[in-house]
């Protein structure tokens, strides 16, 4: 998303930079990275941090500013190593992300309508800008809007780190940051942001009840129309099957046969069969609770010894999940590909060349391969969930119209009675299988009209900003 959006609202004349962490990573050469503030100072509660912040351009000479600090950010994961999971000063590393994003701005004068903070990591900023900055001119206007990408990830640590971001005691209360004696930032964010929304109407709507809110459903429903979704755009300058370079053969709507090619392609590379008639169902995911893969493990086995299919997985995550993927292609050769790590490349030749696309997710905030699948004429199977549902309609088998299937129950015979479903349809119903492709392929799900709404909630985040 931060990749995308700017480059729309720059497209509709908006002025803005983007602010991210100098990851150790991140390629200097390739993206023309250089030195563009040095030696910054940053306060951090009652630390004053010196940094370096660099600077390259998105494709649309979009600014992007990097807090080149190494304590925090030059380190090999983002959030966490393998080996010994998430970064224990990770509340420190981002309140200091945070921090040094508005320390930048009065460097360059830069002097925002709107901080577009994302997630608990940046959550801090909001009350940052009406408790510490309001005095300050740059900023006096400035108003805020949060944006949850994942409910489940909220920020909650040792009460310690609050005091270390610099915030005072009279926030520290449980309808701000407290919770049962922690920190909780996204809380906080979620009270002092002029305006919050997630990324699909339909997991709004999931996060405001106690079942899909994670002990937050409350406070998202006293911000009442304060708190909406917005769906994710997808980005077709990459993912289009007519112009994809990273897969073999292009092809449209009017003239399949490319994606014919790209079958045949995905199934030599990925040891599978090589048979046109046979199904193949895609998984790309990371391998975690949340994508119902726990799930699909109950039932793969079932669907592979009585139905004619081929899966193509692609994924990493969780080490049973990783092993139990793994081990399934040896146990079914020809009829099962798993490679399990991270490749963007074989990630679009599998969106190109499989038939039906698998998402069982638990709940889900947007999810962006359901919406990849439609433009690839592969035909999302998913279960109805946050904007899962939002996006695919279901197939009506009486009338031969819908652009996927669904289902409700999140249990592993849901999926196996979902998938016969499909595989019934693409065997025996034809016509309506490629009904369903060439609905999917005309959908749009473009940034345009999502970056049109983002400009809308950033004018209601200045009214209320204007109102408090
Ligand atoms: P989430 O953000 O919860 O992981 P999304 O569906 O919103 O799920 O986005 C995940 C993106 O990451 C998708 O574009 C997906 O294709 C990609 N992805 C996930 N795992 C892999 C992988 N192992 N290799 C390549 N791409 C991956």
């Amino acid at each position: 998303m931060t990749g995308s959006l700017p480059r729309y609202l720059k497209k509709a004349g908006n002025e803005l930079i983007v602010v991210i962490p100098m990851y150790s990573f991140i390629d200097v050469c390739k993206f023309n990275v250089t030195v563009a503030v040095e030696n910054l100072r940053v306060q951090l509660g009652k630390r004053i941090l010196i940094c370096n912040v660099n600077r390259s351009a998105l494709n649309d000479n979009v600014p992007v500013y990097f807090i080149d600090y190494k304590p925090y950010f030059g380190r090999p994961g983002i959030y966490n190593d393998k080996e010994f999971g998430d970064y224990s000063d990770n509340p420190e590393r981002f309140t200091f992300l945070s921090a040094a994003a508005l320390s930048l701005c009065r460097e360059l004068n830069f002097s925002p309508d709107i901080v577009h903070a994302n997630d608990w990591h940046t959550a801090v900023l909001p009350a940052y800008l009406k408790r510490l900055y309001t005095g300050d001119p740059l900023f006096s206007n400035t108003a805020s809007l949060l944006t949850i990408h994942n409910l489940a990830y909220q920020g909650r640590y040792n009460r310690y780190y609050y005091e270390a971001a610099g915030l005072g005691e009279e926030d520290f209360t449980p309808e701000k940051f407290e919770c049962f004696g922690d920190v909780n930032f996204l809380k906080g964010g979620i009270h002092f942001a002029d305006m919050v929304n997630t990324v699909s109407k339909g997991y709004a709507a999931e996060t405001r009840t106690e079942h899909g809110g994670y002990g937050l459903d409350h406070y998202l429903r006293i911000k009442g129309d304060d708190y909406v979704g917005i769906i994710n755009g997808a980005d077709y300058q990459e993912w289009d099957p007519a112009t994809d370079r990273l897969i073999p053969e292009n092809y449209t709507a009017g003239d399949m046969t490319g994606k014919t090619l790209c079958k045949v392609r995905l199934q030599s590379d990925m040891n599978l069969v090589n048979s046109g008639n046979t199904p193949v169902i895609a998984v790309i995911s990371r391998l975690v609770f949340q994508k119902g893969l726990y799930l699909l493990m109950e039932c793969i086995e079932g669907i592979l010894n009585n139905m004619e299919v081929q899966f193509a997985i692609l994924g990493s995550g969780d080490d049973p999940l990783e092993i139990y993927f793994r081990n399934l292609q040896e146990q079914y050769p020809g009829r099962v590909g798993s490679f399990i790590g991270y490749s963007n490349e074989l990630s679009h030749l599998i969106e190109a060349g499989s038939d039906l696309f698998l998402m069982p997710s638990l709940y889900e905030p947007c999810g962006l391969n359901q919406i990849y699948s439609l433009k690839y004429g592969t035909v999302p199977v998913v279960r109805a969930t946050g904007g899962l549902d939002d996006t695919i309609e279901n197939y009506d088998q009486n009338r031969g119209e819908g652009t996927g299937f669904k289902f409700v129950e999140a249990t592993s015979k849901a999926i196996y009675g979902t998938v016969a479903w499909a595989l019934e349809t693409y065997t025996l119903r034809k016509p309506h299988f490629k009904k369903l492709i060439k609905n999917g392929m005309g959908k749009n799900f473009s940034w345009d009209r999502s970056a049109e709404e983002y400009v809308h909630l950033y004018e209601r985040a200045l009214e209320n900003r204007k109102g408090s």
